[in-house]
């Protein structure tokens, strides 16, 4: 029998490392919890406030393609891959972040990245900026992990899907202007921390190339900032609507996520 668990050992251990990793991120409430346990149990159920990642193995529905499938035929009616995935939680809190934007670091199987909006909490001017800091943060460290990779045979392109959550809750704001207002709120942002760079004296000296143009996000200098500029950084960001929650018997509306990773698998 030992032979046996081994060789199951080894099995688990080898295909775990294969498995496609993408990573939910985004301020606490916003709805990441809720969103791991629909997608890895098809069902959204209560959540607790999460001090450490997450983590879930999750299948994509027969109803999405997958990445393999984009070619198929309609009248194709073999069964479609359904490919399996980790999906990774990370907690939204201030101080437990690190955990978040450690694992954008280290070397994994990242096939993307959700970050999930409240769409209600960035109508108010402080949720706003919240949400903006933090997903600014995240594209800088993904525009800085592309241009380091640059040199290497791998050329780590992330696609980042913004989920604006909470589609069902009436004071939200649609996705069209989540996605505005977070680019205003991002140009604001970008232009504060590197004003806060020059006054510090940061990036002033030589510093190993941690100078202002590469702590700057998107097109250097612009005053303006659209998620498109990620594009030559080889972050390709969607805004999608959606929300985890129906009301009272109503499903969620996922589907178009789920489209968003089937395609990135
Ligand atoms: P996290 O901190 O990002 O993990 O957020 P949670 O998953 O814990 O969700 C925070 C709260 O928002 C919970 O009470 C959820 O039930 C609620 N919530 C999550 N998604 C939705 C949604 O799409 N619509 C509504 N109305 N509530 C949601």
């Amino acid at each position: 029998c030992l032979p046996v668990l081994i060789h199951y050992y080894l099995y688990r251990k080898a295909s775990a490392k294969v498995l496609p990793t993408v990573l939910l991120i985004g301020p606490s409430g916003a709805g990441k919890t809720t969103l791991l346990t629909l997608f890895a149990n098809g069902t959204p159920s209560a959540t607790h406030t999460s001090q450490e990642p997450q983590t879930a193995l999750c299948q994509l529905p027969s109803t999405t393609s997958s990445h393999e499938d984009r070619y198929r035929s309609e009248h194709d009616t073999s069964s479609r891959s359904q490919p399996k995935f980790l999906l990774v939680d990370t907690p939204g809190h201030g101080k437990l972040r690190h955990h978040a934007l450690s694992s954008l670091t280290s070397p994994t199987a990242l096939k993307g990245l959700v970050f999930v909006v409240d769409s209600a909490a960035v109508s108010s001017a402080a949720g706003l900026t919240e949400t903006a800091e933090y997903l600014h943060d995240v594209l800088l460290l993904l525009q800085k992990r592309h241009t380091q990779s640059k040199t290497s045979r791998d050329p780590q392109a992330i696609p980042v899907l913004i989920a604006a959550n909470k589609q069902d809750v009436f004071t939200s704001l649609p996705a069209s202007l989540v996605k505005s207002k977070l680019e205003q709120e991002i140009a604001k942002a970008r232009q504060t921390r590197s004003k806060g760079l020059l006054d510090s004296g940061i990036g002033m000296e030589d510093d190993g190339g941690d100078d202002e143009e590469s702590n700057w996000l998107g097109q250097y200098g612009a005053k303006e900032f659209k998620f498109a500029q990620m594009e030559e950084h080889g972050v390709e960001v969607k805004v999608i609507g959606g929300n985890v929650r129906g009301e009272g018997e109503e499903k969620g509306r996922v589907e178009e996520w789920w489209a968003w990773i089937g395609e990135n698998l």
